[in-house]
């Protein structure tokens, strides 16, 4: 393992450390570097060890030295990395807004809504065309005649676009028409699906998948990276809990951990998160002041007409006071809300 000291860490502290490794039994390496000062331990590794020594004064993080996310994890990439989406950046002081519908149903719907959450300031427009549906029976989406539509959407607002992919087949149709590529919970595993997006040129967005850790999270973002593409953000959605009176128990304890393990961008979709539209605006604030980079937000004009997802979409109504809701919070944590940037 390796232990990273703190950035102005004294040497009494090194020296500490490098005793208290040496009493548990471990090879002690000492690297002092312009950055911080490194210990490379090796020996026999207990959690208990981990625990003990990353309490010692002036230790930042202890780090297995072969962590198994090697290009998604800090180890090797310590500076927080930036995706960009056309004109936006995922990453930066600006919160990065993606709102839309579930699905397109069709372009007068989609370009309604578009309008409505460019007006009240969202930075790019989601909408899926393959809709991977729990039921075979399910509205399954408009497919290509969805993807053109979302095209449209673009020309008209300049927002640009992301939409999910379901199919490795696919991923050539897909990436004419969006400008990001939608990797759902349910195919976060799919390792083909993965290392075609990253043979790909186009930005990810990497959902979690439904019961999968924050470890195996980035080792599927550590798939589309060793395939090419480091274009990837990561989008916590909920996970499967005991808990029924959410659709899923929103995990923003995630934000921080992927935040301490990764350099990679990450936001938040509190609308897949809780399945109700009531509880997605004070999860929205919340979501902010874990210090996700942005928000994923479904937007229907007609909710209890939408072909999926209806009850946990925002009327553009809703979505306008969930921008304004989140705006002090952003302010709180040291994040720009973008709302400042609306011409009125
Ligand atoms: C979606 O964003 O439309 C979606 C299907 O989400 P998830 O993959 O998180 O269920
Ligand atoms: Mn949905």
């Amino acid at each position: 393992m390796i232990v990273v000291m703190e950035h102005r860490a004294s040497q009494e502290t090194v020296d500490a450390v490098i005793t208290r490794l040496e009493q548990l039994g471990f090879d002690t390496h000492l690297s002092v570097g312009v950055e911080r000062t490194i210990i490379g331990a090796i020996g026999q590794k207990r959690p208990e060890y981990i625990e003990q020594l990353g309490a010692m004064a002036g230790v930042e993080r202890i780090v297995p030295i072969l962590q198994p996310f090697k290009l998604a994890g800090r180890e090797f990439h310590a500076e927080p990395s930036q995706v960009q989406v056309g004109a936006v950046t995922i990453g930066g002081d600006e919160l990065v807004m993606m709102a839309g519908p579930c699905a397109v149903e069709s372009e007068a719907q989609l370009i309604e809504i578009a309008r409505d959450i460019k007006a009240a300031g969202a930075h790019m427009l989601r909408g899926g065309a393959f809709k991977p549906r729990t039921s075979p029976y399910s509205f399954q989406g408009l497919e290509e005649e969805g993807l053109r539509i979302l095209a449209t959407a673009r020309e008209e607002t300049g927002l640009p676009v992301v939409t999910e992919i379901v199919n490795p087949r696919d991923v050539e149709l897909v990436v004419q028409y969006a400008d990001m590529l939608q990797i759902g919970a349910r195919n976060m595993q799919n390792f083909t699906l993965l290392r075609e997006v990253g043979r790909s040129r186009k930005p990810v967005l990497l959902k979690r998948g439904l019961s999968a850790t924050v470890e195996e999270w980035l080792m599927a973002a550590e798939y589309i990276i060793s395939s090419g593409n480091d274009q990837v953000v990561l989008c916590e959605r909920g996970i499967r809990t005991y808990e029924t009176g959410t659709r899923n128990t929103l995990d923003l304890s995630a934000v921080p951990a992927v935040k301490h393990y990764s350099h990679l961008p990450i936001i938040v979709d509190p609308s897949h998160g809780t399945g109700r539209w009531r509880y997605v605006t004070p999860m929205a604030k919340a979501a902010v002041a874990a210090g996700a980079d942005g928000l994923m937000v479904e937007v229907h004009c007609r909710p209890e007409e939408a072909l999926s997802d209806g009850a946990q979409s925002l009327t553009p109504e809703n979505f306008r006071e969930l921008m304004q809701a989140i705006k002090s919070v952003a302010e709180a944590v040291g994040r720009r809300s973008g709302l400042s940037t609306i011409e009125v």
